[in-house]
Order: structure tokens, then sequence, then C-alpha cells
């Protein structure tokens, strides 16, 4: 149908680059399926190298290339991003993704260690991203970021502190880039899954009942409306919408993904 096709086309993002980080593992591998499925260029920039080859190998050559890169060490992020211009000449899409959950304990017992480094990777890593992606975007005149905040950058979740704490500054930066970048034509938003099926709602599940953790999410899918979590592909969805031309309109928002969750 007539509507079918005009659909096709607003999501069609054939001559576009994409660069999505984390996109080796989960949310922003299917992040970078999916771009790569609606006729993008995709840069697969995570550090677990093994697995961001596969992903960059099952998109195809020519097509998809993969970098090395911790997300906190700024050399690395502006080898990323000069690997993407290299190799395809632009960014138009930044996926601004990679994230570590860190230990569940109570703020009155949390590590410092580990705090800094869900900071490190959730925080600076999204700073640093932003930092040097967008003059490339601002050079282009054009540009759309989605950051990974969670529904944890909305609301608090006892023995999360580090984890809510970089996901509300996830949120922050969001806002603040969306107001500097908006009148130069760059649109930055947020997206905030719910539990979302990963390695990463596995670890946490493991962390707070190492002898159960099937009842943890028995406990948390009873607390969402939908009844399960949802999965890295319902949050690429999002991510892809807000990355289109049909979110023309839309920047500095967060777009909650969670079944549910966090209304009821
Ligand atoms: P995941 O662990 O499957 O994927 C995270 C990816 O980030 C991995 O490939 C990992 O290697 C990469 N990564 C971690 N630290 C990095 C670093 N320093 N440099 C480069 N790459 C690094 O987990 P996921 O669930 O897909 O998480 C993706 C994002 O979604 C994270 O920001 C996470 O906080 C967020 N999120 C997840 C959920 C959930 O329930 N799974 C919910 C809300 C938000």
């Amino acid at each position: 149908s007539l509507s079918e096709r005009r659909e096709g086309r607003d999501m069609d993002f054939s001559g576009k680059v994409a660069v999505v980080t984390g996109g080796a593992n989960g949310i922003g591998r299917a992040v970078a399926l999916g771009f790569a499925r609606r006729g993008a260029k995709v840069v697969v920039v995570d550090r677990d190298a093994e697995a961001g080859a596969a992903v960059a190998a099952e998109i195809g050559k020519g097509s998809a290339i993969f970098r090395a890169a911790d997300v906190t060490r700024s050399a690395d992020v502006q080898a990323y991003v000069q690997a993407a211009l290299d190799a395809f000449g632009a960014i138009d899409c930044f996926h601004n993704n990679a994230g570590i959950e860190g230990r569940v304990a109570p703020t009155a017992e949390y590590d410092e260690a580990t705090f800094d480094a869900v900071m490190g990777v959730n925080v600076k890593g999204v700073f640093l991203g932003l930092r040097h992606v967008l003059p490339a975007m601002i050079r282009q005149g054009r540009g759309a970021v989605v950051n990974t905040a969670s529904i944890a950058g909305l609301v608090g979740t006892a023995g999360m502190p580090a984890y809510v704490a970089s996901k509300h500054a996830v949120i922050g930066l969001t806002k603040v880039a969306a107001g500097e970048v908006g009148p130069l034509g760059i649109r930055v938003n947020a997206v905030c899954p719910g539990p979302i099926a990963t390695r990463m709602v596995q670890d946490i599940a493991r962390q707070v009942s190492p002898n159960n953790p099937e009842s943890v999410e028995e406990r948390y899918t009873a607390s969402i409306p939908l009844r399960r979590y949802g999965t890295p592909e319902e949050v690429a969805n999002v991510v892809l919408f807000l990355c289109s031309d049909l979110a023309s309109d839309i920047t500095g928002a967060q777009y909650v993904v969670d079944g549910g969750r966090t209304a009821a």
C-alpha cells in the first residue's frame, strides 16, 4: 500500500552513516543490525573485540566496520570518530550506548572503586562521545544522537546508587547538548529502557540472588504491566525512530521503553 511504501522511506537510512557504541552485544547490537537492515553504513564500537567484529561481519564487508575502543579513553573515542569519517565520510546517527551496571549494594556499603568505574563508562564515556562526535555533526550541519539512559535515569532503585546517579547524569547531558546544538540542526535524545533481556539484567539478577536468579526475574516481571522483559529489538525500534526523519521535531526528550514499569 501507499502508506507502507511511505513508511519504508521514512525509516530508510540509505546513504546514512551510524556509529553505535556498545554495539557488540545486547541493545547496541540490535541497533547496529537495525540500522544496517535499513540501509545505513555502520561503525560498531566496543571494547569486546570478538563480539564486535562478529557483528560487523554479520552486517557485511563494505557496509560495516568494527573499531575496538574503551569509551572512557579520550584517544580511543577520537580514533573511532576518525575511523568513521575515514571509512564512510560522515556521522549522521550516533547511538551513545556503552554502559555497565556495576555492583548491587546499598549506598552505605557501596565500594568507591565500583562507583568510579560506573561513572567512568556511563557518564564520562557518554560525555566523550558527545565531545568528539558533535564537532563532526556541527561541521556537517546535521545529525541525530541517542544516548542510552535507563528508567534508572528517572527513578531510584535500592542497591544501585552509582548506576542510578550515572543514568540521571546521562539525561542531564542529553538536555544540555540538545539546547546547544538544536539551533545547528542536530537533535539529541535519550532512550530509557526498563528491564531488557540482555547479559546486564542476567548479571543483576545473579547479584541479587546468586542461588535463584530466576526468582528475581519472576519478581521483576510481576511489577511490569506487560509482564515480561523487553527485547533489545524493541529498544532498537525507538532508537531508530529517534534517529529518523519521523522524529524531526523531537530533541532533548526521554523515551521510556519499559513495558509500563515506571507508570504503574
Ligand atoms: P550488554 O552488557 O549486553 O552490552 C553493553 C556493551 O557495552 C557490551 O558489548 C560491552 O562490551 C560494552 N562496553 C561496556 N563498557 C565499555 C567500554 N568502557 N568501552 C566500550 N564498550 C563498552 O548490556 P545492554 O543491556 O545491551 O546495555 C546497553 C546499554 O543499555 C547500557 O548503557 C545499559 O546501561 C543500558 N540499559 C540496559 C538495560 C537492560 O535491562 N539491559 C536497561 C536500561 C538501560
